[in-house]
């Protein structure tokens, strides 16, 4: 299928295609944002909006909060919930935006397609027993994180606007309501994959697969076996994301397989959290109860969920189903070397090696061991050492340490760069801020308790350049004291 564009201009700057009314009806249902009684803006991403093409400054405060509420669709949108499925811990269910409506496709000045989409925006025809609404705190969460994760190199999704809706939604409490207008390359999940084989077999894989190709990889379309490649590619793009994660200590909380994009994107911020002190079997979900998503299990459960995304293309694969599972299996099977490729890249550049050794997993190794056993900060200690002294941490006197240390200084001597570029490198890849949770649950409390958003600002301001060294913000380096540690975060559904 092609993606024809029908541009038009609309308020703001919209110019908005909707290529994915054109699959065949049973992959959406056409549903309108159900109108809020007193929307009101509490965060624009100007920013963003600059890099779409969209000028949200010359919008009034009304008209804006009309905007991102859904109560004025724009005229050239056909907003649509999406038909999907996925295996939620392991279980299949068919799903479904139960609280989203995706506005359509907003084509930006260079050409690029992007989703627009509202989370939160009320019922859809999937529903089933929820309000289709979205608490504020939840939602802010989704946006603080987000913008992290973009400022510090990781492909995600990203949040646009945050709107309150001047209604409250009913959870274990009264909350305030709201929307999040999310962004993303798109909104194919492997989960949408899962609920075309079931609901239109090989054909509706095949439509669906010819689109994401279209859409995503259009440099397979014409190779010997595109769905075969598509499989290969969506594997690779996962494997470098999850590689991606586990260096920078994010932990996603539902890797189900309705929140794993076929672009490859970060998607879906609901329990999701950083960890500090480095510890393999950390899990901060509340309904993670076997930790099946915890921080290092979570390269195997990427493979698991790109297993179910290989089985809804195998009639696509070949026409032999013995060769079928063959190849897919294949494809499958080259995950862990594959994910352990970037995975080992990006922890040599983390600790300024430019050349590759034998022995550079294990030093890696020895080093993390050293952390768990110290339960030492995972952020801090990489940024630590990408300073050119060592901090005066009593932690750094430590006889292991100062073994480690040695080994990891000589196999710097053993490459030719100057110690200048390895701060350089280390410094671009160890972040000196994330969004520790004591402090993203601080602003978030402030703003959804007490409508203070000046928290909130200045915790995005510290986030937005992440590698670099800003005094005024050292404050948000410090890990928790024990009281302010934060052991469990929700799905806030
Ligand atoms: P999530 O955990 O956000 O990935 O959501 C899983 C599924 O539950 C998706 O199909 C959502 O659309 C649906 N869902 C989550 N919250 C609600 C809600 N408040 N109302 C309706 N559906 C919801
Ligand atoms: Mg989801």
């Amino acid at each position: 299928m092609k993606l024809d564009t029908q541009p038009a201009n609309n308020i703001a700057g919209w110019c908005f295609d909707n290529s994915y009314t054109r699959l065949p009806d049973y992959f959406y249902a056409p549903q309108n944002p159900v109108p809020v009684r007193a929307p009101h803006v509490v965060i624009l991403n100007h920013a963003l909006a600059g890099s779409l093409g969209l000028d949200l400054r010359t919008l009034s405060d009304a008209e804006a909060a009309a905007l991102f509420s859904g109560n004025t669709v724009p005229e050239t949108a056909h907003p649509i919930a999406q038909a999907y499925a996925g295996h939620q811990f392991g279980h299949f269910t068919m799903l479904g935006d139960g609280r989203a409506i995706l506005l359509g496709e907003h084509l930006t000045p260079s050409g690029e397609r992007f989703d627009i989409q509202f989370k939160g925006s009320g019922q859809t025809l999937f529903s089933r027993r929820g309000d289709g609404r979205a608490a504020l705190a939840p939602m802010l969460r989704e946006y603080i994180i987000s913008e992290a994760m973009h400022a510090l190199h990781i492909p995600t999704t990203r949040s646009l606007a945050v709107v309150t809706t001047g209604e409250q939604v009913v959870r274990e409490t009264l909350l305030p309501g709201a929307i999040l207008t999310r962004v993303s390359a798109s909104h194919i999940r492997i989960g949408t994959f899962e609920y075309a084989v079931r609901q239109g077999g090989a054909e509706a894989v095949r439509i669906l697969a010819d689109y994401a190709i279209q859409r995503h990889y259009l440099d397979l379309s014409n190779t010997e076996n595109p769905y075969l490649s598509l499989l290969h590619r969506v594997i690779e793009r996962q494997a470098a994301l999850v590689a991606r994660w586990l260096q920078i200590g994010f932990i996603h909380g539902v890797m189900n397989t309705d929140n794993m994009s076929i672009s490859g994107e970060t998607i879906d911020y609901g329990p999701c959290a950083f960890m500090d002190a480095y510890d393999p079997h950390t899990v901060f979900s509340s309904i993670d109860q076997s930790g099946r998503y915890r921080y290092s299990n979570q390269p195997l459960m990427a493979q698991w969920n790109l297993a179910r995304l290989a089985e809804t293309l195998l009639p696509l694969i070949d026409p032999v189903q013995e060769k079928a599972v063959t190849l897919a299996e294949e494809a499958v099977h080259t995950f862990p070397q594959i994910y352990q490729n970037h995975w080992l890249s990006g922890m040599r550049k983390k600790l300024g090696l430019f050349t590759e050794e034998d022995g550079d997993a294990g030093l890696i190794a020895a080093l993390l061991n050293w952390m768990y056993q110290n339960q030492t900060d995972y952020t801090n200690t990489f940024r630590a050492l990408s300073a050119e002294t060592l901090p005066g941490d009593a932690m750094f006197h430590n006889p292991e340490f100062i073994a480690w240390h040695a080994q990891w200084q000589a196999r710097l001597e053993r490459q030719s760069e100057s110690s200048d570029s390895v701060l350089r490198l280390m410094q671009a890849h160890n972040p000196a801020i994330i969004p520790r949770n004591h402090r993203v649950e601080e602003a978030l409390s402030a703003a959804a308790e007490r409508g203070d958003y000046a928290p909130l600002q200045q915790l995005l301001a510290a986030l937005a350049d992440p590698y670099a060294d800003v005094p005024e913000y050292y404050d948000y380096r410090t890990p928790p004291a024990p009281s302010e540690r934060v052991y469990q975060t929700f799905c806030g559904t």
